[in-house]
């Protein structure tokens, strides 16, 4: 029995105890009198009992953003001391969040299987042109459903358009409902990719408008740019990601809605070969170190700030954390929650 039921029993024993000798005025009047006290006493309870389970919410964290830079080797990222391609990441945000050193993707290493392992929780062989459902829901299904918020309170924002069908599954109890709002590619799936300075603005614009409380965004630069070989370009494009990752993220630590409330995660989908495996960073898709082996930036209000975890942690992880954060009733990943990041309280 809860908190709130066990008094309301003690309260109602006490009724009915002076119910039982009201025959007499002085009774009455202690039936009075006391129903009185009853009344005050059961107001405190249920404050006391409403601040009890106000303070069972222990997470401040209200929305989830996650951020993935598509397809960048940890060797250009965190693995390069010098941080050269993500400055605005290692000066104006490391010491506000945490970063892990050995995050992987223990699936295929492909950004359909990628992105699926985070919005599902789940590992799966998925195709990766975009012909194919997740086989579960997403975390933005399952939240949908546990909080009956419209779509446009969970968005997926990416430049490349096949990411439009982690919005959807195959599994048929959950097929075509509670899907987020998506704004993928040039005007959709099969559209093709579009630039991603378009995917930042329009990132900007539904946190200005539309204040997404789960959101999911991929810029696609480095990937795009190593498939065609062109080194410098991959490099750029980092940077060109740095930016606008920090252009959100200083967005969420600043606007009113988002601030003090909101959990931020940078990751990766997948890295690219070393460059002793296959054709090095043109190419990806296998289980080598440098596909493998990916970045996590965490940030928000439960999390530990200016911390470097060793803990090995993978992609399933970070919807399991979603899942404790946001008090979700249903828990689908397989993954674990992190528990390093949190504070403790
Ligand atoms: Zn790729
Ligand atoms: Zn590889």
């Amino acid at each position: 029995m809860n908190c709130k039921a066990q008094m309301m029993k003690k309260c109602c024993n006490f009724f009915t105890q002076e119910n039982r000798f009201n025959t007499s005025g002085i009774l009455k009047f202690r039936m009075i009198y006391f129903n009185g006290i009853g009344v005050f006493l059961m107001s405190a309870i249920l404050f006391s009992c409403a601040k009890e389970n106000k303070s069972d919410k222990k997470y401040l964290t209200e929305n989830v953003i996650i951020v993935v830079m598509d397809g960048p080797r940890y060797s250009e990222t965190w693995g390069d001391s010098t941080h050269q391609y993500i400055p605005r990441m290692a000066n104006d945000m490391a010491q506000k969040g945490g970063i892990h050193t050995s995050f992987y993707n223990e699936g295929v290493t492909y950004t359909m299987p990628g992105h699926t392992a985070i919005t599902t929780g789940i590992y799966q062989e998925i195709n990766n042109g975009g012909g194919e459902m997740p086989l579960s829901p997403s975390i933005f299904q399952t939240w949908r459903k546990f909080t009956n918020n419209p779509a446009v309170d969970t968005q997926i924002i990416a430049s490349k358009d096949k990411l439009e069908v982690l919005s959807n599954c195959i599994d048929p109890s959950w097929r075509d409902l509670y899907q987020p709002y998506t704004d993928c590619g040039v005007n959709g799936l099969g559209t093709g990719y579009r630039k991603d300075s378009i995917t930042f603005l329009n990132t900007m614009n539904a946190l200005v408008v539309d204040k997404p409380k789960l959101l999911l965004v991929n810029f696609r630069a480095p990937d795009s740019n190593g498939h065609n070989n062109d080194w410098e370009g991959y490099l750029q494009a980092i940077k060109d990601v740095d930016q606008y990752i920090f252009e959100l993220f200083n967005f969420i630590e600043q606007d009113a809605y988002y601030k003090d409330k909101t959990t931020f995660f940078v990751t990766n989908d997948h890295g690219r070969h070393l460059d002793t495996v296959a054709d090095g960073f043109k190419s990806h898709g296998d289980s080598c170190e440098g596909c493998k082996h990916i970045n996590l930036f965490s940030y928000g209000p439960d999390f530990n700030t200016d911390v470097i975890y060793s803990t090995r942690r993978d992609l399933l992880d970070i919807s399991a954390t979603i899942e404790e954060l946001l008090y979700f009733p249903e828990k689908r990943s397989t993954g674990n929650l992190m528990e390093e990041l949190l504070l403790e309280r």
